[in-house]
């Protein structure tokens, strides 16, 4: 029967071709993006939630494809995690922003804790220390200036081999930050024998704190038991003035989100380093 068609046979959506073309056109253009030099870095605030300023910004990868535009790093990044780009992409990312700092650092500018992501497929590589540390040497970054972005999801898949390369990073003199809390497994337990100076809150608890008592409980705890173990707690995704608010009240000590300001350009983010306190 006519009803029992419609059950069977997905629908014909023009639309879902075109998706599936493009997702194929950006996986094969992935390989030439570096070589074309359609990458940029752009920079995201953190800001104090004590004095308004920029004690952090956070490095975000963005591509303009030449016939499709902007493409999201959510969309790409696991891409270059699955053919291996990126080992390149993300060693890219690290050069680049670490240079800029460098430079804002050589014009006088206030000085700030860089971060950058790094994929779990780049903690596995073998190379990475070295790869780290000579960028440091040629960009002349201040190592305690520079902090590494991991998840947890990395962390927990080989919990001594993770353990062993987070020492040796710190031992390069390089901060080192636990990103997306809250989404993987980690136990609180768990957490104090990682070697992170600070501990991002995952955007999904800024957005219940609202709601639900039960999460704002959470997030109070968290921001307590960080402040234990000795580490700085930021919040990420803050969009509104209550859940700023709330967050304040917690003693969470960084902001980042549309709030303070989204990612910007250098040029906009030198204008920030220039225009502080933010709040
Ligand atoms: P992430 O590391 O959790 O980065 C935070 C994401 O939240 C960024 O998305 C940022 O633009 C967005 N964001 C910031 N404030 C707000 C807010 O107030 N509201 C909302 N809704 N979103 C906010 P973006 O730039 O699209 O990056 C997405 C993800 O792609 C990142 O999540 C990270 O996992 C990955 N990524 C981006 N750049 C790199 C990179 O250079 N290397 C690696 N390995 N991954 C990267
Ligand atoms: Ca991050
Ligand atoms: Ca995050
Ligand atoms: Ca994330």
């Amino acid at each position: 029967s006519k009803r029992r068609g419609r059950y069977i046979y997905p629908r014909y959506k023009p639309e879902m071709n075109k998706r599936n073309n493009e997702l194929m056109t950006i996986q094969s253009d992935l390989y030439r993006a570096l070589e074309r030099n359609e990458f940029s870095v752009v920079y995201q605030p953190k800001v104090s939630f004590s004095n308004g300023r920029i004690l952090g910004a956070e490095s975000l990868l963005r591509w303009k494809h030449q016939t499709l535009g902007m493409i999201s790093p959510a969309t790409f990044i696991p891409m270059a995690e699955d053919n291996g780009l990126i080992e390149a992409i993300g060693e890219w990312v690290l050069a680049t922003a670490a240079t800029q700092s460098k430079f804002w650092q050589l014009d006088g500018l206030p000085s700030f804790l860089l971060a950058v992501n790094l994929s779990g497929r780049q903690l596995q590589e073998d190379g990475l220390l070295d790869t780290v540390r000579s960028i440091i040497r040629t960009s002349g970054i201040d190592p305690t200036l520079l902090e590494l972005e991991v998840t947890e999801t990395f962390l927990m898949q080989d919990i001594d081999h993770s353990l062993s390369l987070l020492h040796e990073l710190k031992s390069i003199g390089i901060r080192l930050a636990l990103d997306d809390f809250g989404t993987g497994y980690s136990s609180l337990n768990y957490l104090s024998r990682l070697p992170v100076d600070t501990l991002k809150i995952d955007r999904s608890f800024v957005v219940d704190l609202e709601e639900s008592k039960e999460r704002y409980n959470l997030v109070r705890n968290v921001i307590r038991m960080s402040h234990d173990l000795g580490m700085q707690v930021v919040a990420e995704g803050v969009e509104t003035q209550t859940q700023f608010e709330l967050l304040k009240s917690l003693n969470c000590d960084e902001v980042q989100g549309y709030f303070i300001s989204p990612p910007v350009s250098p040029d906009k983010f030198r204008m920030l380093l220039e225009n502080q306190p933010l709040i």
